[in-house]
């Protein structure tokens, strides 16, 4: 069974980027509301294999992808945000983003235009690609469609119109700037160092 991960901080603690009221169904409705879907095709898959029935497994299958990745993509997202102010990226993933981008300002350039051109509803992502010894931004479609394979995700940003629609209505750039104060680099530079 998959836990539903306990939020780090309370529901107002990143005002004013992002309000009480969008976390609040965020984190309750939307996200746990992945989590326990992803649970359910868990147990209808077992059920399916307890019984070899297996005359649904292509909807069971896609399911697993879609709030599986849901699920994974939430709980790293409010990671990797929190009420903690002045924190940077470390030396190590500076100079890492420097060798892969440019500069941390050519990562933040390129990251926001991906940002901003998520097609309907997906995610952003810095991604490590360990086969490539190398860092990537990637759009994301829905939660599981245009990935690389094997790739990590070290910073996600959800870009679906439920995360940001109540507060800044159609205004993806001024949702992606406020994202900047509420990025937690603590937690990105835990996640390169293990890397
Ligand atoms: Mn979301």
């Amino acid at each position: 069974m998959l836990k539903i991960l306990e939020l780090p901080y309370h529901f107002n603690a990143l005002e004013p980027y992002y309000s009480e009221e969008t976390l609040r169904l965020h984190y309750n409705i939307l996200y746990k509301g992945y989590v326990d879907n992803t649970n359910k095709t868990q147990e209808q898959l077992q059920e399916a294999r307890e019984k070899r029935d297996f005359s649904n497994i292509k909807c069971l299958e896609k399911n697993l992808s879609f709030f599986g990745s849901g699920a994974i993509l939430h709980e790293l997202f409010f990671e990797n945000i929190g009420p903690e102010r002045n924190t940077s990226p470390s030396l190590l993933l500076t100079e890492q983003m420097t060798k892969d981008f440019g500069s941390f300002e050519n990562f933040k350039a390129q990251f926001e235009a991906a940002a901003t051109n998520v097609e309907a509803s997906g995610w952003c992502l810095l991604v490590w690609v360990s086969q490539w010894n190398k860092l990537e931004i990637l759009q994301c479609e829905k939660h599981q469609d245009l990935t690389l394979w094997g790739c990590l995700p070290i910073l996600v940003l959800d870009m679906w119109e439920h995360s940001y629609y109540l507060q800044y209505k159609t205004e993806r750039p001024k949702y992606i700037q406020a994202f900047w104060n509420i990025v937690n680099w603590n937690v990105i530079n835990r996640r390169w160092n293990l890397i």
